[in-house]
């Protein structure tokens, strides 16, 4: 035998029964962006290098020791793969002058690249879904993202999902700040990490972040951020916070919220919930107002989050909310080959109104068909024999699998109905009705009412 080929180590395959959970959850994110008059903007998942490194800081984690970084070797092109989408989101509203024409309300999804350790909940090609709001500078648009959000855990009747949030300022008041953290870190010296030390004096707000459990009491009683705000940051905030108030969304004030990037400014949140272990963070985000100037574009303020595909689907599933997975509606039945090009033909005009509909067909294992494909195997056997696509399988066996695929129907193309130019719809679930046989001359009528039935829409 052949040896196998594994998937790279932290990305997933999503087989088709979790496929089908995620694209519901597609749909249902695009229909909230839509309600909220999101636009869907899709970016290239390669970027230029240079991006990340300017637009999330050098000394962040991500760019540090997370990023997939290489060179092409067709051109010397330094790439990375996109750890996440807002600076690819920038780059491209500035690349277009999109804000010319004025602010804009932006959605992306697809999958991110981060070289961590794999565990629960933290892949190395991970997906999210991220809303961008470019060129407002209110706090009623950080409130509408942070609404939208909410929104969506409470639509999938999501349990359990806390909203932290906190305010970053200016950059301004974030040196003064940052002075007396560094002051005061300086005096504790010796009860400081290794982690910690190092981000000292590149990057001390970080160390506010620390999961060090030691560490715990001294980051508590370091200087707050927000005991530095002034009153323009601080009616910002306040702002945010009386309409989310006023929308009767809960949340925390978590003067420790720092973020992962450094581009934020002002507010930032996160939807956190303890039923995901240690990556109980499900939705990050907050307001980059200096990050397009960055990037190159005419200054413009920012905000925008994004969730994790994959925390959200396993909170999804732990809670019991993910819906039933794909059934057919019809599955036919058709025992002999004399009439399957008419059985075809009338599962084509089923489909056309919209209906799901399985065909039976006889699967063939590979190994039947490495010895067909080895020369002499067929003369080796004594009696010329059809071939094994041509046996159908058995009327009984053939309702077994319709039973088997939880239809609620079985259409059944048997040989005697057809020459009477009839086929048997029959029902395999208590409450969908009666056997009943149905005009092959006249599909669409029954079609129809069967697309009222089960729900369908035509094309
Ligand atoms: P964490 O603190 O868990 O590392 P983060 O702050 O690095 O998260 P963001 O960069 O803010 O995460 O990304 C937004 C969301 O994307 C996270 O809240 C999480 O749901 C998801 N996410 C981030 N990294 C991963 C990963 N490696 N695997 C799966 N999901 C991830
Ligand atoms: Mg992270």
């Amino acid at each position: 035998m052949t040896e196998k080929i594994t998937a790279v180590k932290g990305m997933n395959d999503i087989l088709p029964q979790d496929a089908y959970l995620w694209e519901w959850l597609e749909a249902r994110v695009r229909s909230l962006m839509q309600r909220y008059a999101y636009q869907n903007l899709r970016t290239p998942i390669v970027e230029p290098s240079a991006l990340f490194v300017r637009g999330l800081g050098e000394v962040t984690d991500i760019v540090e020791k997370e990023m997939y970084s290489f060179e092409d070797r067709l051109n010397g092109e330094q790439l990375t793969l996109r750890p996440e989408a807002t600076a690819g989101v920038v780059r491209a509203v500035v690349q277009h002058n999109m804000l010319y024409e004025g602010p804009k309300r932006l959605y992306y999804t697809g999958p991110m690249f981060r070289h961590e350790r794999p565990q629960r909940g933290r892949y190395r090609q991970f997906h999210q879904m991220g809303a961008e709001a470019l060129g407002f500078a209110g706090p009623q648009i950080d409130a509408e993202l942070i609404l939208m959000a909410h929104g969506l855990w409470q639509s999938l009747g999501l349990q359990g999902v806390e909203l932290e949030l906190n305010s970053l300022g200016q950059p301004k008041e974030r040196l003064e700040h940052r002075q007396a953290l560094v002051a005061y870190f300086e005096l504790h010296k010796g009860e400081l990490d290794e982690d910690s030390l190092r981000r000292l004096h590149t990057n001390p707000l970080r160390i506010l972040d620390t999961k060090n459990p030691q560490m715990q009491e001294l980051v508590n009683a370091a200087p707050r951020l927000i005991d530095f705000l002034g009153a323009d940051s601080m009616a910002h905030f306040e702002t945010v916070q009386a309409i989310l108030s006023a929308n009767s969304v809960a949340y925390r004030l978590n003067p420790r919220l720092v973020r992962g990037m450094d581009y934020y400014n002002l507010t930032v949140f996160e939807f956190v919930t303890d039923q995901l272990g240690s990556q109980g963070t499900i939705c990050g985000g907050g307001r980059y107002d200096y990050l397009i100037e960055q990037l190159g574009g005419k200054p413009a303020p920012a905000v925008g989050w994004a969730f994790g595909v994959e925390r959200v689907l396993e909170l999804i599933k732990s809670q019991g909310l993910a819906p039933q997975g794909q059934v057919p509606d019809i599955y036919a039945v058709v025992p002999e080959m004399a009439q399957l090009p008419l059985a075809m033909k009338t599962l084509v005009s089923l489909r056309a109104q919209g209906l799901h509909v399985q065909m039976h067909s006889p699967g063939q294992s590979a190994s039947a068909v490495a010895v067909a494909a080895e020369p002499g195997a067929s003369s080796a056997s004594s009696a010329p024999s059809e071939p094994a696509w041509m046996q159908l399988g058995s009327m009984k066996s053939q309702i077994k699998k319709a039973d088997a695929s939880l239809a609620p129907y079985a259409l059944i193309f048997g040989a005697q109905e057809v020459l009477e130019g009839q086929v048997t719809l029959k029902a395999l679930r208590d409450g969908v009705g009666e056997q009943r046989k149905m005009p092959l001359g006249d599909v669409s009528t029954w079609a129809k009412a069967l697309q009222c039935e089960l729900n369908r829409t035509a094309d």
